[in-house]
């Protein structure tokens, strides 16, 4: 369906560069934005795969005081957020350097958020408009290629007094900039590989066919789309090939402005229902749900899920058939990068009833293209 008559607006506040050694101008980035006393923020997973070693050399190098914290835990909590925030005011920091996947750039995201408002507990921040002052200078330096943080405006971040993800989002929660080099994503384990990997495909196709979807959303979801679905099963058997790795960045950064601008939807509610309560990888949860959600919202879909059959390079004769071979392509998908099966998780079946009640309860569950109750999610989660 054409969304040519729908009104939009369209603000990327975030300055990109990205390319193979690219991490290198992050000195001039800190000198143009007078980033003199840089807060990182990274997690140890990052830390051990030496690629803070290869900043921090390059501050020393230019003789850049900075101090580290790298306490960031998976599905990022709301007290990460507060050691961070404490450390950075301790050091008197002026600027906050995020490297990491989604949890140290969402941890730093919202350590900005505590640091402008002077606050203490980001719980108070939570929702799209509690935050409303410009943060300290915020780059982002991913090194997964999978929930775009560096170029969305969203914070997810876990409380832990009710185990759920809140989102403390805001026109101000975007980094300045986002430098963007596939080689620091060579390191990536295989399975890690894999779950980001189909958390920004997950991105891309949500955005597509949420109710919200805009054209230029549209242009960077089925960019993002073919890179992804193309590169993603190079990526995870063959972690040195730089070519599939710099794909693989792309189409997730591409895939996070596209989501950002657009909106996420029920795959989303499950993932971060499930990430909440049980402290899963979203990007496995998001997987999981992935095929089946496409294939319970398939009558509303068809046409825009033949486009995305078409970004994939898939052939077919009719709208409805490359709509089915969409879905069908997903579930290969997971399958070929080895993501684990849902019953693997040991998920209680007793907490189902929670998991959807809190899905629904999501605000992007009104994205769905299908509307979706809490017996709704009942259904595809069982
Ligand atoms: P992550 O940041 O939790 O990282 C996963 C693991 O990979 C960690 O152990 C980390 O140490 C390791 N790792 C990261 N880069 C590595 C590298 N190059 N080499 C070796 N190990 C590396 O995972 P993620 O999937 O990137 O982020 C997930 C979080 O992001 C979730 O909390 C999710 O809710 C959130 N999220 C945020 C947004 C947003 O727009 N802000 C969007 C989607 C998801």
């Amino acid at each position: 369906m054409n969304n040519f008559a729908l009104p939009f607006s369209f603000t990327l506040p975030t300055k990109i560069v990205y390319g193979p050694k690219c991490i290198a101008s992050l000195i001039d980035e800190l000198k143009l934005n007078d980033g003199e006393r840089p807060i990182i923020i990274t997690d140890k997973g990052v830390s051990n795969a030496g690629i803070l070693d290869k900043i921090t050399a390059l501050l020393k190098q230019n003789n850049i005081n900075y101090i580290v914290y790298d306490g960031v835990e998976p599905n990022p909590k709301d007290v990460n957020v507060e050691d961070g925030a404490k450390a950075a005011r301790e050091f008197g920091a002026d600027s906050i350097i995020a490297i990491g996947g989604g949890s140290p750039i969402d941890c730093a995201k919202s350590v900005g958020v505590l640091i402008a408002h002077n606050g203490d507990k980001i719980k108070e921040y939570e929702g799209k408009t509690a935050a409303t002052k410009p943060l300290p200078l915020l780059i982002t330096i991913p090194t997964t290629s999978g929930t775009g943080s560096e170029l969305t405006f969203s914070s997810v971040i876990t409380d832990t007094e009710n185990n759920y993800k809140m989102t403390v989002k805001s026109q101000y929660t975007a980094a300045k900039v986002a430098i963007c080099d596939p080689e620091l994503t060579l390191s990536l384990p295989a399975h890690i590989t894999a779950s980001t990997g189909m958390d920004a495909l997950t991105h891309a196709i949500e955005a597509y066919t949420a109710t919200c979807a805009e054209p230029i959303s549209d242009a960077l979801a089925l960019y993002a789309t073919e890179l992804i679905y193309n590169s993603l099963v190079t990526a995870v058997n063959d972690g040195s090939n730089l070519e599939a790795r710099s794909a693989m960045l792309l189409g997730s950064m591409l895939a996070g402005i596209a989501f950002s601008h657009s909106d996420v939807a029920s795959v989303h509610c499950i993932a971060e229902s499930l990430g909440g309560v049980y402290d899963l990888p979203h990007g496995v949860c998001n997987a999981i749900f992935l095929p089946h959600v496409m294939e319970y919202n398939m009558e509303y879909s068809v046409e825009r899920y033949a486009r995305l059959a078409k970004a994939m390079g898939l052939n077919f004769n009719s709208e409805s058939e490359g709509a089915k071979k969409a879905v069908e392509a997903v579930k290969k998908l997971t399958v070929d990068v080895n993501l684990p099966l849902f019953s693997s998780l040991n998920v209680n079946t007793d907490d189902f009833e929670k998991i959807a009640e809190m899905s629904v309860k999501n605000i992007s569950t009104e994205s769905n293209p299908r509307p979706m109750t809490k017996k709704d999610y009942l259904i595809v989660i069982k």
